[in-house]
């Protein structure tokens, strides 16, 4: 059976049963050819004051589940999305505009979120530790409560499953809001593998919205926890509304990464790394290469190979053999880029390939002559855009990276990897790739960005998910109870 042939999501909230939304129903439009692939229901603030309250019931009930039962459902998850790999690919290249290469990640990392969080409900949760009288005192985790998750379109399935499968396996319930462009691959999708694996009814909600539906998740007072991922602008608001209500927010925002390029790189690899780490998914993620910084006596032949690589890549519909970019998701994301491009251009930048577009599809895009102000340099483009900037010296090379309000991802080409590692020292980010360009993910690998970037590394290993998802509890327990003074 197909996990989405059944007529039950059309329309519909997942609250641990198909209901008609309160907010009415909204076209997925597939981005690479304009058409309906569905009707998704939209929350409204009524349906998320139900699914929080009933998730704040049913925690208890699912914290109190054994180990093994949560365990054993997270596997069949990971089953559940291998052994159905072939519609999921079809959903997020369809949704999202995802090529093969993206679509098929998207799948594989998933799975393994859904196998690494089974291993958690088994892991010791806590330790005895000294204490000055004859007791046992101990530091216990318990499960944060209701943890919320709102998740961005562009790799939706990951974004929102890496959140959902460590805090469901560590006995939260969570209540997911994705993005309403992407309302399948980022939750709805998610209800039916974890409907399918035996997740009790009310342990999951999956409530697509906008940005309202955000910030009511926020403010509902059962949700103690919650993880986004998105824009720095949005995280910024999620960061100050948790505050103002004493919650916790885990915060994976923007990027603007650089790619350092040293005189000794091998030019043809390092042309195909920097394409890739710009262009696929149409530079629509958030690692993506947003700065290509090059050793000057190499940068002209750099250049030309980058530019000639742009050229020959093929645009069009993701789902058709032979494409290597889809679609941008909409005209909003587009004019965006194009804004960007073109200010960039009449400030002074030389557009070296691409800068057009036809309906969603942009073309590869690749600028020199940019200087630090220039908005495609210094921003986050989110779209297929390759700045490119010489350097003379590590030093120039070291402050130019680093002159970003972000801090998510850095990749350095180099024959001597020692070299590069050094440079990256010099380099504030949360990942650092020597030999590699600026995108990759792994479910174990642990993921965050600095300053704009985000809060710090909350996702891949089992320490930093037990950190984000559960509450540390300090307990003693004594024979019998201490006589005071008075
Ligand atoms: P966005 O911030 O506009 O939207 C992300 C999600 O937040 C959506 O579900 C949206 O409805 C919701 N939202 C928006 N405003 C909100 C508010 N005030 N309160 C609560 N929820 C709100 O992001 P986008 O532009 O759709 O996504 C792209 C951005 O996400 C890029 O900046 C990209 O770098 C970032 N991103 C970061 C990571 C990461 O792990 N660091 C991963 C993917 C994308």
């Amino acid at each position: 059976m197909s996990l989405m042939d059944t007529a039950q999501w059309h329309g519909a909230i997942f609250d641990g049963a198909w209901r008609t939304a309160g907010g009415g129903s909204a076209d997925i439009i597939e981005p690479a050819t304009g058409e309906s692939l569905g009707r998704a229901g939209l929350a409204d603030p009524a349906d998320l004051t139900r699914s929080v309250e009933r998730a704040a019931r049913v925690q208890p009930g699912w914290a109190a589940t054994p180990y093994e039962e949560r365990a054993a459902i997270m596997r069949r998850a990971g089953d559940l999305i291998e052994s159905n790999a072939d519609e999921i690919m079809g959903w997020v290249s369809r949704e999202t505009g995802a090529a093969p290469a993206i679509a098929g990640l998207s799948q594989h990392v998933s799975a393994q979120e859904c196998f690494e969080a089974a291993a958690l409900p088994a892991r010791a949760y806590g330790e005895l530790i000294p204490t000055m009288s004859p007791r046992l005192s101990m530091v216990r985790r318990r499960p944060a409560g209701v943890v919320g998750v709102i998740s961005p379109f562009n790799v939706p399935l990951v974004l929102s499953i890496r959140s959902v499968a460590p805090a469901l396996a560590l006995g939260n319930t969570v209540v997911l809001k994705p993005d309403p462009r992407t309302p399948v691959s980022g939750g709805l999708l998610i209800a039916r593998i974890f409907e399918e694996a035996g997740l009790p009814a009310g342990a999951l909600h999956v409530l697509p919205g906008g940005a309202d539906v955000g910030v009511a998740l926020v403010e509902a007072p059962p949700v103690r926890v919650i993880s986004f991922t998105g824009s720095t602008a949005a995280g910024r608001k999620v960061g100050e509304a948790a505050a103002r209500h004493l919650k916790r927010a885990h915060l994976e925002l923007g990027g603007n990464s650089a790619l350092v390029v040293l005189d000794d790189a091998d030019l043809d690899l390092a042309t195909g790394a920097g394409a890739f780490g710009s262009f696929i998914h149409q530079g629509q993620i958030c690692m993506t290469t947003g700065r290509h910084l090059v050793a000057e006596s190499i940068a002209d032949e750099y250049l030309d190979r980058l530019v000639a690589k742009a050229e020959a890549i093929k645009v069009g519909d993701p789902t058709q053999p032979g494409v290597a970019l889809g679609p941008i998701i909409d005209a909003g994301q587009r004019d965006k880029i194009a804004e960007l491009v073109d200010s960039s251009v009449a400030g002074g930048a030389r557009l070296r390939a691409g800068g057009s577009h036809d309906g969603l599809f942009y073309r590869p895009t690749v600028l020199d002559q940019v200087t630090p102000d220039t908005p495609a340099w210094a921003n986050e483009v989110f779209g297929p855009v390759a700045p490119v900037m010489s350097f003379s010296s590590l030093d120039e090379a070291a402050a130019l990276a680093s002159a970003s309000e972000y801090g998510l991802s850095l990749g350095v080409l180099t024959a001597d990897p020692l070299r590069g590692l050094e440079l990256a020292d010099r380099i504030p980010t949360g990942v650092v790739h020597v030999n590699d360009q600026t995108v990759g993910d792994e479910a174990v690998a642990p993921f965050g960005g600095l300053a704009a970037s985000g809060t710090g590394s909350r996702f891949g290993t089992p320490q930093a998910n037990v950190e984000a998802f559960t509450e540390t509890q300090w307990v003693t327990l004594q024979s019998r109870v201490p006589s005071y003074p008075f």
